[in-house]
């Protein structure tokens, strides 16, 4: 007989012999009966356990199973007013899968909320809780979203990489790693083999993968591992057509959600719109003027506080969630080497970031396809040009212009789900104090 999930299982089914299997969640006792609610990965299931029937010493083995055992129960299905879903379970075999030790490190079914930290070091106990597993169901639906557009519009999914030889983000927040008497690092992104791909025919990929950075500094949106979504995209003409292929990208994936994730976004009290394209851009020096005006106190760079700003900006003046930071300044994007600048005006660049409701979400752009070009700017930055030489030899024997963008995958989810903290749309968060569980 197959074990049967308990969304499965209905009243109509009165009389029918099931096989089912779960989490004690909850055991009440009535003297001579009890009500045993278990949890399974779609619901609860009321067992109803008769002394009577069961005989002593089985009933009362039962009904003193510590919550969260693990038991599988055969019995017969019959319909019932009283039960909460309208019917019950009267076991006539159980089998104790695993026992649970006693207390629980964590409660599932606590009314009061245990604090994030306690939460992640007993993240198996916290992911019983619907709420919390829905967040991953969502995360999940996401990539399946990303996917099914990207692979729809023609690009071919890639995996680079992960430990590498050269960084591409600045050697500030590289991990090092030692291998086999050499030193070399984890990626901090894809960005050097997906430029290096244009070069190859495979003109337009994605990949969906973890990126590491040694992030100095403790925030609610940074982690030190996390999952990042790298496009590119060759014969482009513009950072325009880079924008296009996100914008639409965005756009498509949270449709997917919301078409898909109804039940999820339910439980989690969540409305999530769908984005009308295309989304608003603010070239960044008209960006700063807005936040002048709004009182804010940075300087060229827009910081965390700018980005909340200008969010609130344009829901309150456009109603929207999205917005473009263009052509960002040579200046802020000198480290990024790979960075092409306007022929027509140096001192900007194509650049752009997608901010999601008041935060970043996405940073690309036109990369430099021309080598002298892009030597010059790697000298600027006073890399090690030999270092960088399976890298820079795919820009000598034909290298197509191209472009593309980095999209913090666990960031998405944060933002479209309104989590205070990334480490809630991680499953084992990374951060600078926690590499376990
Ligand atoms: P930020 O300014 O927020 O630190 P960044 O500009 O350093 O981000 P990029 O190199 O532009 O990051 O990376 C592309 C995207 O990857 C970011 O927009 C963000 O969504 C995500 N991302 C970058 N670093 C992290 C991190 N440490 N943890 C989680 N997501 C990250
Ligand atoms: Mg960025």
């Amino acid at each position: 007989m197959h074990r049967k999930y308990s969304n499965e299982l209905c009243p109509e089914m009165d009389g029918q012999e099931v096989r089912v299997a779960g989490w004690v969640e909850d055991v009440r006792k009535l003297g001579s009966i009890a009500f045993i609610i278990l949890r399974d990965r779609e619901g609860r299931l009321q067992v109803t356990a008769i002394k009577k029937e069961m005989g002593k010493e089985r009933f009362t083995e039962l009904i003193t199973l510590p919550r969260e055992s693990v038991v599988e129960i055969k019995g017969k299905l019959q319909k019932s007013a009283e039960a909460r879903m309208g019917f019950e379970i009267l076991p006539t075999e159980f089998k104790v899968l695993s026992k649970a030790e006693v207390p629980l490190p964590l409660g599932v079914v606590d009314k009061v909320n245990a604090e994030l930290d306690t939460r992640l070091d007993n993240r198996f106990i916290d992911l019983r809780k619907d709420e919390v597993r829905a967040i991953f169901k969502v995360k999940s639906l996401v990539c399946a979203g990303i996917r099914n557009y990207l692979l729809g519009n023609g690009f071919v999914e890639v995996h680079t990489p992960k430990i590498v030889f050269a960084g591409a983000e600045g050697g500030a927040t590289l991990f090092e790693v030692e291998y086999f008497g050499r030193k070399a690092f984890l990626a901090q992104s894809p960005q050097l083999y997906k430029q290096t791909l244009m070069a190859t025919g495979l003109d337009r990929i994605f990949e969906i993968a973890p990126a590491f950075r040694a992030e100095p500094s403790d925030t609610v949106r940074h982690l030190s591992e996390f999952i990042s979504l790298d496009v590119e995209l060759a014969y482009i003409n513009t950072s325009e057509d880079v924008m296009q292929v996100l914008e639409n990208l965005v756009a498509a994936t949270i449709e997917y959600v919301v078409k898909n994730g109804e039940k999820e976004l339910k439980l989690l009290n969540c409305e999530v719109r769908v984005p009308k394209v295309p989304f608003r851009k603010i070239p960044h020096r008209e960006c700063l003027e807005i936040l002048k005006s709004m009182g804010w106190h940075g300087g060229v760079d827009i910081d965390t506080e700018g980005e909340k700003l200008l969010g609130e900006y344009i829901m309150q003046n456009y109603g929207e969630e999205f917005l473009f930071i263009t052509e960002f300044p040579t200046e802020l994007k000198r480290g990024t080497f790979y960075a092409m600048r306007k022929d027509e005006n140096p001192e900007l660049t194509g650049y752009f970031d997608l901010d999601y409701r008041g935060q970043e979400l996405t940073s690309g752009g036109q990369r430099e396809h021309r080598y002298e070009k892009l030597k010059t700017q790697m000298l600027e930055n006073n890399l090690k040009l030999e270092a960088f030489e399976p890298y820079l030899k795919a820009f000598r024997y034909g290298m197509p212009p191209h472009g593309g963008f980095g999209l913090g995958v666990d960031r998405f989810v944060q933002k479209m789900l309104n989590l205070t903290n990334i480490r809630e749309a991680v499953l084992f968060p990374r951060d600078r104090l926690r590499v376990t569980p």
